[in-house]
Parts: C-alpha cells; sequence; structure tokens
C-alpha cells in the first residue's frame, strides 16, 4: 500500500487484500482505486465496477413500488426492484430477471432514465457498482410475490417517498430525478 501514486483515491479494499492469490506471498499492492498488482510475481488483479439495473414502476394510480431489503446491506431499508447484471447477460436481461425472481413480475417494456454510481459492501468487500435506471411497465400486478432477496413490497405515491428510507446514494438519486422528470410532464 504504500506504492500507491499520491494522486489517486484510496483503495477501499487495500486492508483485506494484501495476500496475492497466484503465488502466495504477502506483496500484493493497491495500483489504484480498483486494482492490485504483485510485487513479487507481477500478477494484476481488478475490482472493476460491477453494473445493476433498478425498475420504476408505477401503477394505475400513479404510485412508485419499492421494495423492503430482506438482507444485508442495508437489511429493512427501501430500495427499488432490481439488482446486478450476471455474467453473460445484457443490463435489459438482468433487469426483466431480477424483477421476475423479486417480485413475480413481467416486464412488458422499459427504457433507460438515468444512471448514478454507487459502493456496495458486501461482508467486509467493497465494489464500485454502476447503477442503471429503466422506466417500466408491467404485464399486471396479479402475481406480486415478496420473494428472493425481498422481505416485502409497497406502493407509495412520489410525493410521499422519503429518499432518506432508502438503502443507497444512487436510488435516491435515481428517485430525485425521476421526481423532477415526472413534475415537468
Ligand atoms: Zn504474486
Amino acid at each position: 500500500m504504500n506504492n500507491v501514486p499520491m494522486n489517486i483515491r484510496a483503495n477501499p479494499n487495500q486492508q483485506k487484500f494484501s495476500y496475492c492469490p497466484s503465488c502466495g506471498k504477502k506483496d500484493l499492492n493497491p495500483a489504484s482505486d480498483k486494482s492490485f498488482v504483485c510485487k513479487s510475481c507481477g500478477f494484476c488483479f481488478y475490482i472493476n465496477c460491477a453494473a445493476a439495473a433498478m425498475a420504476l414502476i408505477l401503477d394505475d394510480q400513479g404510485r412508485l413500488l419499492v421494495t423492503v431489503r430482506k438482507k444485508d446491506p442495508s437489511k429493512g431499508a427501501l430500495d427499488l426492484p432490481g439488482g446486478f447484471a450476471e455474467p453473460g447477460e445484457g443490463i435489459f436481461q438482468s433487469l426483466i430477471r431480477e424483477v421476475k425472481e423479486e417480485l413475480n413480475l413481467d416486464i412488458t417494456q422499459l427504457s433507460f432514465l438515468c444512471s448514478f454510481p454507487n459502493t456496495y459492501v458486501y461482508k467486509s468487500v467493497t465494489y464500485p457498482i454502476t447503477d442503471m435506471a429503466f422506466f417500466c411497465t408491467v404485464k399486471n400486478f396479479d402475481s406480486i410475490t415478496a420473494k428472493d432477496d425481498v422481505a416485502d413490497f409497497k406502493f407509495v405515491f412520489l410525493e410521499d417517498v422519503n429518499t432518506d428510507a432508502f438503502a443507497f446514494s444512487s436510488t435516491k438519486n435515481v428517485i430525485e430525478y425521476f421526481k423532477e422528470i415526472k413534475k415537468g410532464l
């Protein structure tokens, strides 16, 4: 960690990553805020941004569908439906899958709304995230069920949405952005 150039942000994982997974020596050093290099064998490793998608879904009264997180990080906090892209997926595909997994809803249309960065800490590892938000319509709400990593769901009028109750800064930003867009319509 003594080799981190002075002009970059600190690597948030430098305390947890010190042994080289290739040669086993305690010579793994941050090369940037997202990468490590082993001084002994030259092994290089990146923790790049993970892609994640979230859905803004309104019911026929114009209320926003929000979820309650079942698991840490931020268990019990509010969230929007969605999640991480799996390897091999396009982001539309990820969102359609996540909304089906979490709420048993079928997305029929989606359009890109906005994107914000996020930081996700899971079991002491900090992951940089690129969150992308999509305005979505669903076939209907007849089959809606809280499943997977969703403990519960509710429909909230936009003017009543308290963004402070949401787990992540990116989600707060998305909802504030969405509120502004809706005001302009
Ligand atoms: Zn090594």
